[in-house]
């Protein structure tokens, strides 16, 4: 049955493509669909992603490609799950072999199937259903959330099968029914497989350990033992995440996990600086410029943080925007034990900094301070980001059970990341302080902060990191520490620059410290939002791209 409709939407596909002004005088030149598709890729920068695996053995290359032959079962698996014709889509795309299905097929393979992620999931090639189908691909098409409620009340013993994350749900003899991923997909004895033979190429006991595990649990589905052997990796140059993680590409309910991998290696120079920021928690926590009564000392036992770069990208976080940093596992009993690792991907952030925040910077701020933005600026920022998400107050000052989180409700994602962002720069100033940094490194810092904050506003109101950096661009633009000349072009006031920043990280700290909801709601209403100027600015940047389309060179 399934076979049935996929076979008809291609063929549907293929006649609307066929269609396209047959036979007008230039091959090459491209029908006014397929040329609106072209536009829509440009959107993401082609980039070629490399990783340096120097010190790596033949041993640990040989274990790499493995691991990259594995990830490709998981590219195989996230199409089936994506759409219901995805494949049907791209498989007739390119059997027509014409520059009009050149062109859509790009934009397909770009999305996973014929919805475009950048614009709402509006369908862009062939026949179907305008909006894709929020289920994506794990239950039936036409079923409705109606349905499946009812039909959990009616069966409640099959509630936590249809539930599950790891099964797909389809409609047999009118009924519903959930089939394991170890059934339903038949890559999954394959990758399994591939998982083994990589634990034999591993020389480290606990990477081997955890991929002999994790074969074992894309066999069984149950990912608890693996997940627990992944935070027990340790002194590793290779790391690898995969098999079904997140639960965003079921927007029916968030309950079925998508099939991804990222294989990566690790950055031995990147790993040192992220030791020294480490190192500097303790004192950057004392340091935060807030009333001393709501500093506790920092914990940060439980947490891992590693810098590496990727060798491949494949299925659920492949597809679209690209992730510059994970943090995993997403199982909360995993991290109530084990706490969690947070990868920061060097070779992305590296790429958007070539693709996106140089291009902006190029753009947006004063001719003499172009020169600064800096590579290594921007993968550091991020990098002490990610530190400072550690520093200030878990819970609200005067509470041992009342998390910050919880008080700030939906404020809280967009309020925190503020304080990430700020607190890195704020960082800045006590490594220049304590002689670990250049007064030439901190300009290089700021201006790629500004072009930074611009690249990430462009996310919009809706997302946390968007509305963060609308937060600080409208703070330290109203504070005259970002000052933006007649030409329209930005610089900053380096003698309040740095009080202006420790101004915006105490009114954050110290909102999060009394778990301030209404001063939270006053913040976002006050700073997070987009003005005439800030209009006028992005409409400077429709040319650059709004995020990378990658290969991997391995
Ligand atoms: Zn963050």
């Amino acid at each position: 049955m399934k076979f049935l409709s996929i076979l008809s939407a291609g063929i549907m596909c293929l006649s609307v493509i066929a269609c396209n002004k047959p036979g007008t005088a230039s091959e090459a030149k491209l029908s006014p669909e397929a040329e609106q598709v072209k536009l829509l890729s440009e959107a993401y920068a082609p980039t070629k992603i490399t990783a340096d695996m120097s010190h790596l053995s033949e041993r640990e290359k040989a274990l790499v490609l493995k691991l990259v032959e594995a990830a490709k079962l998981c590219d195989a698996i996230f199409w089936k799950q994506s759409s219901h014709d995805g494949i049907a889509v791209r498989d007739s795309l390119a059997k027509l072999n014409t520059p009009d299905a050149k062109a859509m097929l790009e934009y397909v393979n770009i999305n996973y199937g014929p919805y475009d992620i950048l614009n709402e999931n509006k369908r862009f090639v062939g026949t179907g259903s305008e909006k894709k189908y929020d289920g994506a691909a794990y239950y039936p098409l036409d079923m409705t959330k109606q349905e499946f409620e009812d039909y959990i009340k009616a069966n409640p013993s099959e509630k936590a099968a249809l539930e599950s994350q790891y099964t797909v749900v389809v409609r047999e003899n009118g009924k519903l029914k959930a089939i394991p991923f170890n059934q339903f997909y038949p890559e999954v004895k394959q990758l399994a497989d591939k998982l083994d033979e990589a634990a034999e190429l591993a020389d480290n006991p606990t990477l081997k350990n955890y991929l002999k595990l994790r074969a074992k649990a894309i066999r069984t589905d149950d990912y608890y033992e693996s997940d627990m052997a992944w935070m027990d990796i340790k002194d590793n140059n290779i790391d690898v995440v995969i098999g079904p993680i997140e639960n965003y590409e079921d927007a029916l309910y968030n309950y079925k996990t998508a099939h991804e991998a990222v294989v990566m290696v690790k950055d031995i120079e990147a790993s040192k600086e992220l030791d020294m920021f480490k190192a500097h928690i303790p004192e950057f926590q004392l340091r935060l410029p807030i009333d001393k009564k709501f500093i506790d000392p920092v914990k940060t036992e439980n947490e891992i943080l590693q810098i590496v770069n990727v060798v491949y990208f494949a299925g659920d976080c492949q597809s679209g925007t690209k992730t510059i940093a994970a943090a995993l596992p997403n199982d909360p009993k995993v991290h109530e034990t084990k706490g969690g690792k947070k990868s920061m991907y060097k070779n992305m952030m590296e790429a958007k900094f070539d693709k996106i925040v140089k291009p902006i910077g190029d753009i947006i701020l004063t001719t003499d301070i172009r020169k600064y933005t800096d590579k290594k600026a921007f993968t550091s920022f991020v990098t002490l980001h990610e530190v400072s998400h550690t520093l200030g107050r878990g819970f609200v000052f005067g509470s041992k059970e009342l998390t910050v989180r919880k008080a700030l409700k939906e404020r809280y994602s967009a309020i925190e990341e503020t304080k990430a962002d700020i607190l890195s720069m704020y960082n800045h100033k006590h490594l220049l302080e304590m002689g670990k940094v250049s007064p030439e490194y901190i300009k290089q810092s700021i201006a790629t902060y500004i072009a930074g904050l611009y690249r990430s506003l462009r996310f919009g109101t809706n997302s946390a990191h968007g509305q963060a950096n609308l937060i600080q661009l409208n703070f330290l633009r109203n504070s005259g520490a970002i000052i933006r000349n007649a030409e329209g072009t930005f610089t900053w006031d380096d003698k309040i620059f740095f009080d202006k920043v420790a101004e915006l990280a105490n009114l954050i700290l110290t909102c999060q410290a009394n778990g301030n909801y209404d001063e939270a709601g006053k913040i976002i209403e006050k700073y997070g939002k987009v003005n005439d100027e800030i209009t006028q600015t992005v409409n400077k940047l429709k040319s650059i791209p709004r995020d990378i389309n990658t290969s991997y060179a391995y």
